[in-house]
């Protein structure tokens, strides 16, 4: 605005100083010059003086939100500033124009772009993405959810079980994380044997050591020996394949069956909005009421000590729910590779064994104990 008032000012100085070029009066043009820089150049700096001193109240009234007033201030100063120079820009252009020379300031406010352009690119921050240096908002229901949030925490599961399972078979082997030391509760470990030699071996062994260095004295195992002992655990199952489908199936569905838990969840959500009323409803009594303050903080606490015990009681149910929903979908899959097990000597899967077997621990005595995934277990002697 200012400069579209600087501009339509100086028009007449040109219009002057043509004026007196044309009557070839030079003393005349000398003085319409030298009033020129002299009126609008205190003019402008008296402008900056009063516009940066109302920096701060001009930011107030526009009622800018609180992260953008440091910002806005120092835009505001830094504009303010430049005003005696487009100002200054302005009038010497405009006596030029009087003076009949149209070309110079078209020079000068070329050089200027030029300028602008290239210190734009050196001094401009490259733009990068918010990744909270400053504030980010989120804004809730602004659109439709792309997927509901029953599917999202699906998903999420999914992800958190394959991340798992990476690192079960780190090492390729579908024993890593499978195999317990029974006598020390540790995992076993592989261990390559013979690794320059044509007779080199994987082998499964506990390395834990107790005090003194003693070592645990469960047998080692080679992976085709476990592969072994897991197929004869298998016929196990397949001899009572009908009956632990059966039970499978009852205990899959008392698994699958929310309606209780979702029942209490419901309940404590009603609740949770009932102690949310009376605690409003205190917070706006003791603010009418000239209520005893020992008596109405003593409420108060006792409310919100209440409100959160049902959240706390909540997240419990909610995971609890989780926990039950896994365990179907991993008894499910138990359900699923126990009906497709039709031969012994059928080819090894890993998956399949994932799917069956949750763990076998190894005995002294040489005894290896198959936990499968539905709860039994079965003892194969080594
Ligand atoms: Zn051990």
């Amino acid at each position: 605005m200012l400069t579209v008032m600087i501009v339509g000012l100086a028009k007449g100085s040109t219009v002057m100083i043509s004026r007196h070029i044309g009557e070839k009066k030079n003393d005349k043009v000398a003085k319409s010059v030298g009033n020129t820089i002299v009126i609008f150049m205190s003019i402008s700096i008296v402008i900056t003086a009063i516009l940066l001193c109302l920096t701060k109240p001009i930011v107030s009234v526009m009622a800018m939100p609180e992260e953008a007033v440091n910002g806005t201030i120092n835009y505001l100063i830094v504009c303010f500033i430049g005003i005696p120079f487009i100002t200054a820009y302005n009038i010497i252009s405009s006596i030029f124009r009087g003076l009949g020379d149209t070309k110079s300031p078209m020079y000068f406010i070329a050089v200027a772009c030029v300028c602008n352009i290239a210190l734009d690119f050196l001094f401009s921050k490259t733009m990068k993405i918010n990744e909270g240096e400053v504030p980010q908002y989120y804004v809730e229901n602004s659109h439709p959810a792309i997927i509901d949030p029953e599917e999202w925490k699906k998903v999420q599961e999914e992800y958190q079980r394959r991340k798992e399972a990476v690192k079960r078979t780190a090492c390729h082997s579908p024993f890593a994380g499978k195999v317990i030391c029974g006598d020390c509760g540790e995992w076993f470990g592989p261990k390559v044997w013979h690794s320059n030699s044509q007779y080199r071996r994987l082998i499964w062994q506990c390395n834990h050591k107790f005090k003194g260095g003693e070592k645990c004295a469960t047998p080692h195992l080679t992976e085709d020996a476990l592969k072994e002992y897991t197929r004869q655990a298998l016929s196990f199952l397949i001899e009572n394949r009908e009956a632990l489908i059966e039970d499978g199936r009852l205990i899959k569905q008392a698994l699958s069956d929310h309606t209780e838990i979702d029942a209490e969840l419901r309940a404590i959500v009603e609740e949770m909005e009932v102690v949310a009323g009376l605690i409003e409803k205190s917070i706006a009594t003791n603010a009418i009421t000239a209520l005893g303050q020992d008596e109405y903080a003593k409420s108060y606490e006792s409310l919100t000590e209440r409100y959160q015990g049902l959240q706390k009681h909540y997240t419990a149910l909610t995971k609890q729910r989780a926990d039950k929903e896994y365990k179907a979908d991993v008894l499910s899959c138990f359900l699923f590779e126990l009906g497709e097990l039709e031969l012994l000597d059928t080819e090894w899967s890993d998956s399949r064994f994932h799917a069956i077997v949750e763990r076998i621990t190894v005995y002294n005595d040489g005894r290896l104990v198959f936990t499968f995934r539905n709860g039994s277990e079965e003892t194969v002697m080594m």
